[in-house]
């Protein structure tokens, strides 16, 4: 249930602005209008429950004299520049969640919400609730309410239109009316905003919840502020067709190079220092038919992106794995400018990182759900391609966030523990893995789906997220393992309860207990009574 707090707006001034207002005035919640101290891997956590994000993780963005934010979400900006062309620079502006009152008055016509997760629904947020348990209500929900419950939002009667990749949540959870929102609109902006802006402020009625049409490359237009992190679009839609996955069915475009540098200089001059290219995959940047990767305009996009001044930072957002078998020479060419312009640091060394998706060790599951992933290989070589292009990545420094689905609809044990086998051939890769369970979202090919919920997962998706958490502790924080340890002791009672008795072998192979009681400490093998299902051993017997 949704509460609206309005004590939480004590800095609320009651005052009107004395322009009386901008006609539309554009925001974010307060975790959305955030570069999480320029960490766009640490915005994950936004999903995780609001008591382990506390606020200094997500400092607003700075503001501009005016009261304006500085740097907005990149959906934001790109309705923001269509709106600015259209309706001029006076009457449109993106503000933050603080500043709302400052802009808002009686010549306010549309306040415009983007959104990515506002419900914390997501695959990130539906799974790290869960698991950590605790109220159970992620920060991004927490902040969402918290802007909707604004009362600048409703003191002008002014219309209340949310967009954005998670709008649908709202509208496939019944909440609308309950949040107060006047229109949701589901898709990509830029073919139907327009027609939709001009009718809320001809004062006439909108429908509750808007589909848009589907826009042309050319209707994309270039930001005219910048975003928050640098982020700057290189690609849109996908078309490898996971079917768990809604940019699959988005029209695919790579935008020409021009428009992309243009976005890097603005954002460049502006001082955000780092650019993050957003991609689906950046293998698809003007590739070639059956997905064949192009290594000329890869090598040169990300050349001219380096050679512009006050660029210190490059991320690429994601990427998939078998274009980087098919073509190492790319990850070769490009990598020594993303590690020398990276944002991390690797035992003290720079290195780079991506985004990529394993998902599963089953060619059965990729066959039936990811055939497109793989291409141009074929579903049984998906574990060699996942090992090989790993090893290419790390063997470049470039040392990937890896996602796995746990709970794809018709899951078997042998699927299970085919990812088992995977994560033991890739034993020391530098991997950040990140287990999700599977959810269907609503412009996916699964929507109709079951989400895969925490109660119904079998002992085998435990022990993938055990050996997840201690694969990540022992790669990138091996110091912090008697803080686990001792955490993971304290927190048991808990677990137990909340969880079951299934939650002790998870506990002891996460917190490392395991090996030390049952290995290190009695110097023996692993005796079957007390080994954690699916190890090394009964993996091995089922290949
Ligand atoms: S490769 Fe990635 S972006 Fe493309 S369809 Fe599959 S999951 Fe979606």
């Amino acid at each position: 249930m949704v509460e609206m707090k309005s004590s939480v707006h004590t800095k609320f001034d009651d005052k009107m602005p004395e322009n009386g207002g901008v006609p539309i005035v554009l925001t974010a919640s307060m975790i959305e209008m955030s570069d999480f101290n320029l960490n766009p891997f640490i915005a994950f956590s936004g999903g995780f429950p609001k008591f382990l994000v506390q606020k200094k993780l997500y400092p607003p963005v700075p503001f501009n004299q005016d009261g304006t934010a500085k740097f907005a979400p990149y959906g934001l900006r790109k309705v923001e520049s269509i709106l600015i062309e259209e309706f001029g620079d006076e009457n449109v502006v993106t503000v933050c969640p603080t500043n709302l009152h400052r802009f808002i008055g009686p010549k306010t016509k549309i306040i415009g919400i983007s959104t990515m997760d506002p419900l914390g629904i997501g695959f990130v947020s539906r799974t790290y609730t869960s698991i950590f348990g605790i109220n159970g209500k992620p920060a991004t929900l927490v902040e969402f309410e918290d802007l909707l419950s604004n009362p600048a939002l409703k003191k002008y009667r002014a219309k209340i239109i949310v967009g954005g990749s998670g709008a649908w949540q709202i509208s496939s959870a019944n909440m609308q009316d309950k949040l107060g929102i006047d229109t949701i609109l589901i898709g990509q902006a830029e073919n139907s905003l327009l027609q939709i802006v001009r009718k809320a402020l001809n004062g006439e009625k909108l429908d509750k919840v808007i589909t848009m049409q589907i826009p042309v490359d050319k209707e994309i237009p270039i930001i005219k502020k910048p975003s928050i992190y640098g982020t700057v679009e290189i690609t849109r839609g996908c078309g490898r067709g996971c079917a768990f996955c809604s940019p699959t069915l988005r029209q695919r475009y790579s935008f020409p190079l021009e428009h992309i540098l243009r976005e890097v200089e603005l954002n460049a001059k502006s001082g955000t220092r780092a650019i993050l290219l957003q991609t689906d995959d950046v293998f698809l940047y003007k590739s070639k038919p059956n997905f064949i990767p192009n290594r000329e305009a890869i090598v040169k996009l990300i050349r001219d992106i380096d050679k512009i001044g006050g660029v210190d930072y490059i991320q690429i957002a994601h990427a998939s794995l078998a274009p980087v078998v098919y073509d190492r020479k790319i990850v070769e060419e490009i990598a020594p400018i993303l590690v020398e312009k990276s944002l991390w640091r690797c035992n003290d060394k720079r290195c780079a990182s991506i985004e990529v998706g394993i998902e599963t060790g089953s060619a059965q599951l990729m066959g039936k759900y990811m055939r497109g992933k793989m291409l141009p290989y074929k579903p049984e070589q998906w574990q060699d391609i996942v090992v090989q292009s790993i090893g290419v990545l790390n063997d470049n420094d470039i040392h990937p966030l890896a996602t796995l689905i746990l709970g794809l609809p018709g899951e078997q044990e042998e699927d299970i523990l085919a990812t088992i086998h995977l994560l033991d051939k890739l034993k020391g890769a530098k991997i950040l893995y990140v287990p999700l369970l599977f959810t269907s979202e609503e412009e996916s090919t699964l929507k109709r789906q079951k989400h895969k919920d925490l109660k119904n997962l079998d002992e085998l998706h435990w022990d993938i997220i055990a050996r997840c958490g201690r694969y990540d502790i022992d790669t990138w924080k091996p110091e912090i393992n008697k803080i686990v340890m001792a955490g993971s002791l304290l927190l048991y009672p808990y677990y137990r309860w909340k969880h079951g008795k299934k939650i002790f072998k998870v506990i002891m192979k996460f917190s490392g207990l395991d090996e030390m009681f049952l290995n290190r400490k009695v110097g023996i093998e692993c005796q079957p009574q007390y080994c954690v299902c699916g190890s090394n051993k009964e993996v091995e017997e089922n290949y």
